[in-house]
């Protein structure tokens, strides 16, 4: 199995290499040459364990990897950091299945895929031979850099630096990246958004200048963001899990059709779920949820993907995680849509890079694809009121990105009528966005963060993860805020 870049450059890599090398040189995110269909029948696969699923999953997609190396990933990565039953849980309620994602180290969906990541970059550079020391640059919307300072905190042979932007993350969110310890770790606050984030990360990325002055070093770059490859296939495997275990569970037959709604910011964890389905797995529709940055939903409903300030403003919600305008794997399912059209996809990223807006054409070949993907959002209001209303109805708790989810998926189930058993992705515990979380329940009067975690904990009665528990008290060590030109110098430091 080799890797492709979406910007169309000829040379064409090992898994391994695309793990290491994050993104591709010409700027295109690396994609499998083939999507490879699931090894198993996934009613074969009823009983299994998720390690078991998530095994066979890895290694169709890193097929130069060894099944004892593979082995030794998928145990390492999955073993009881998770606190759920089996890695993550599906709860059904009012109506859907919530896949509950965030039963790991730092309590959002993010650690399904990064407490793996650097076992599989461990491996692969072992297996290129490569003994260089790697530099992991993060850009983070606010789970991504927890996630990512826990999987590489002090792992031998690597570093990481995190960049998160200075108030657009919650009071826990930050706390938990600020207080992150380790030997190999640095986290900045950013003066400017997420997007401002990871435009510059891409850019140091692939600057000459600062790859050269690393390479004397002895230093390679590598990313954890969900551009890498080996973030976004680990990913697909809990699709399959979902699906092996909705036919575990009667829900459904073999070969029936699922939907599935997804809280959506990067792309990245709606794309794995296309991944899945090209596999094998049966999907109906993708339901795409934004909150009040809805680029995605105009996008889908209109053709036009459109960041231009004059036409839209970047907004702080209360789903933080998905404050994004430009979301990334985007180009990846336009690439996979179009027929692997490399031309189309470099003209329509070179004209959101200068024009800041792309339009595909009815007549560009992607349009069939993407019927299979439907699109809303949720305004900050809707968010407190679906959490509040499914607290209310049915005592389950949800943070405020899968509410946003919830509330796109009713409004889906409304205007098609489809009743097909539909897997939600929760995507994080609500003990992470308390403050929102507790107005939304009716726990008012939280002076702070912390103080409305304790409330939302006495009212709720539902256990406060590990990693949340006690967070005010421990060491702030990461307190630095920079500008966005000022990125680049702390990489060089
Ligand atoms: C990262 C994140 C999202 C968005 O996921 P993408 O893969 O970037 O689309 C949604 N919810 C939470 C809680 C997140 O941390």
């Amino acid at each position: 199995m080799f890797y492709e870049s979406t910007r169309g450059s000829l040379n064409k890599l090992t898994g391994a290499q695309a793990v290491i090398r994050g993104i591709s040189e010409d700027r295109g995110l690396y994609v499998p040459e083939i999507i490879p269909k699931l090894p198993f029948r996934p009613e074969d696969m009823v009983g299994k364990t998720y390690r078991e699923i998530a095994l066979e999953v890895l290694l169709a997609f890193f097929d130069d990897f060894k099944r004892e190396d593979m082995e030794y990933c998928v145990n390492g990565a999955y073993d009881e950091k998770f606190t759920a039953s089996d890695v993550c849980e599906i709860n059904y309620a009012d109506g859907a299945h919530f896949l509950e994602l965030y039963h790991g180290k730092t309590a959002a969906f993010k650690d399904m895929a990064l407490s793996i990541l650097p076992y599989l970059l461990t491996i692969s550079l072992r297996m290129e031979g490569i003994t260089d020391k790697v530099l992991i640059l993060t850009a983070t919307s606010g789970d991504t850099g927890k996630a990512a300072l826990e999987g590489f905190a002090d792992v031998p042979g690597t570093g990481i630096i995190v960049f998160y932007p200075d108030g657009g993350v919650s009071q826990l969110q930050r706390a938990q990246m600020v207080t992150q310890e380790g030997e190999n770790v640095k986290v900045y606050a950013v003066k400017g958004n997420f997007d401002d984030c990871q435009t510059m990360v891409k850019k140091i990325f692939n600057d000459e200048a600062i790859r050269a002055e690393l390479r004397e070093k002895n230093v390679i770059f590598s990313s954890a963001n969900s551009i890498n490859i080996g973030r976004l296939v680990p990913q697909v495997a809990y699709y399959v899990y979902s699906y092996v275990k909705l036919i575990e569970r009667g829900v459904i037959r073999a070969g029936d059709p699922i939907n599935v709604a997804v809280p959506t910011g990067n792309f990245g964890n709606i794309l794995a779920a296309y991944f899945a389905h090209l596999m094998g797995i049966p999907v109906n529709k993708f339901i795409v949820a934004s909150n009040e940055n809805k680029v995605l939903t105009d996008f889908l409903n209109t053709g036009l993907y459109d960041i231009r300030p004059e036409t839209r403003d970047f907004r702080l919600t209360n789903s933080p995680s998905m404050d994004i305008l430009v979301s990334s794997n985007l180009e990846r399912l336009l690439y996979l849509l179009s027929g692997r059209d490399s031309v189309l996809v470099n003209d329509w990223m070179n004209s959101l890079e200068m024009l800041k807006f792309y339009t595909v054409m009815d007549s560009d070949p992607l349009q069939e694809g993407l019927k299979r993907f439907y699109a809303g959002f949720a305004t900050e209001e809707e968010t407190l009121r679906t959490i509040g209303e499914m607290w209310d109805r049915n005592h389950y708790l949800m943070d405020t990105h899968t509410a946003v989810c919830k509330k796109v998926y009713d409004d889906y189930v409304r205007e098609t009528g489809d009743h097909i058993p539909t897997v939600i992705c929760s995507t994080a515990s609500a003990y992470k966005f308390p403050k929102a979380v507790g107005d939304a329940i009716g726990c008012e009067g939280a002076e702070d963060g912390f103080d409305a975690l304790r409330k939302l904990n006495k009212r709720t009665g539902v256990s406060v993860p590990c990693g949340l528990r006690d967070l005010d008290k421990r060491k702030v060590r990461h307190s630095e805020v920079i500008s966005i030109e000022e990125m680049e110098e702390k990489v060089r430091a």
